[in-house]
């Protein structure tokens, strides 16, 4: 199974993100965010909800942001 970034297209190879040149991949491909595109999608997200009331706190920590309170 292939890890993919829906995002900027980088793989998982063992313990690391890299870039494919290849068009194709061979075998199934999992897709999923890398580390650096969840955090910009989890960014996203937060802002998206940002005051909107607290039954979307979740969000905020998905973004590992500070408290709707705060
Ligand atoms: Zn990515």
């Amino acid at each position: 199974m292939i890890i993919q970034c829906c995002k900027c297209k980088k793989i998982r190879h063992e313990r690391k993100w890299i870039r494919v040149l290849l068009d194709g991949l061979d075998g199934p491909v999992s897709h999923t965010y890398c580390p650096v595109c969840y955090r910009e999608f989890a960014a996203q997200i937060a802002n998206e909800f940002k005051g909107r009331g607290p039954e979307n706190s979740r969000f905020y920590d998905l973004a590992g942001a500070a408290s709707p309170s705060a």
